[in-house]
């Protein structure tokens, strides 16, 4: 194995804040990118670089924060020679969780030209990555954040604007202004709820998180009045062909640029004090976990 990385999952795993273990005991770890060394599987040799992300590893199987990792092949994607491992995992579930959600609001007909797309928990792996996926495909975004010191990183990753995500965290009104023609939304709840009420009528977000909380209390006013569109989307059972297509497109979206931006390294040995980081919102974009 190469590289893995932390993600919200992991975090959750490794503090024991989220129920995310199924059975004890376990290695946490969702995203791995590494080199074969043996297969017994038709689709893989010896020395074949591989890629995984999810399918339960890290939850119910044994997961990517080890030196070596036994694994179902199918779960596995060919690494494209345009990734090194270690921008494979810079990217990781987060950033292949953003390209999905890009994909989603596509598949809505969202368009650029249709105005304004809100990110929430911008500052964190997916909102980073979604920030910029948007904006390299011409979209206007708006990053909303807890953090305004991370404003000028924000804008550095495309952002046009950047609001205080304080505005969309108390429970609001089933219908209020309308403002963005569309959202991808990595914290759930109140903001949820709120990013619905607020979106243009057609308009459509991508839910993947729950950084605020699982629950939503919500209205079906934007719904039913306003044909807003609530998209969900899961990375961890997605099928294969979806998955190969998300990292195709990644891997012509992203550059070393960008990922020097979003991601820094940590070793095998700080994974713990960062997942505390992590779950405290201390961190901002990704974290690289370097095992070889
Ligand atoms: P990070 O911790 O990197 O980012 C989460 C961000 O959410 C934080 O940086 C912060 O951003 C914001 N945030 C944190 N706490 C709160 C809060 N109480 N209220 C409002 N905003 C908050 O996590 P990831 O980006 O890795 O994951 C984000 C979410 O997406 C998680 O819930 C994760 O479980 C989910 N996820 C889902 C996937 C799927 O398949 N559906 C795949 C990957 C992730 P800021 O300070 O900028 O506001």
């Amino acid at each position: 194995m190469h590289c893995s990385t932390l993600n919200y999952k992991d975090a959750l795993a490794i503090t024991g804040r989220g129920p995310v273990v199924r059975s004890f005991p376990m290695v946490p770890g969702i995203d791995l990118a590494g080199v074969v060394t043996q297969s017994d599987h038709p689709a893989y040799r010896v020395g074949d670089r591989v890629l995984l992300n999810g399918w339960g590893v890290g939850e119910k199987h044994w997961g990517a924060l080890a030196e070596q990792c036994r694994l179902d092949g199918d779960w596995l994607i060919p690494l494209t020679n345009e990734l090194s491992a270690h921008d494979a995992m810079a990217i990781g579930t987060a950033g292949y969780t953003a390209m999905l959600c890009v994909m989603a609001l596509q598949e809505a007909g969202i368009r650029p030209q249709a105005g304004p797309v809100l990110v929430t928990g911008a500052s964190g792996g997916v909102g980073s990555f979604a920030v910029a996926l948007l904006a390299r495909k011409g979209y206007e975004v708006v990053a909303s954040t807890g953090k305004q010191e991370e404003a000028e990183y924000l804008k550095a990753l495309g952002a046009s604007e950047v609001i205080d995500r304080k505005a969309l965290s108390e429970p609001g009104k089933p219908l209020a202004r309308e403002r963005w023609a569309a959202a991808i939304d990595t914290v759930g709840s109140h903001t949820l709820a709120n990013v619905c009420a607020g979106l243009r009528y057609g308009g459509a977000v991508a839910a993947c998180g729950m950084a605020q909380g699982l629950d939503l209390p919500a209205s079906v006013a934007p719904f039913i009045l306003r044909g807003v569109r609530l998209i969900g989307v899961d990375s961890v059972m997605c099928p294969r062909d979806r998955r190969i297509l998300a990292w195709e497109k990644l891997s012509r979206l992203v550059d070393s640029e960008l990922l020097g931006l979003i991601a820094r390294d940590i070793t095998l040995d700080q994974v713990i004090e960062t997942a505390h980081a992590l779950m405290e919102g201390k961190l901002r974009g990704r974290v690289v976990v370097n095992i070889a």
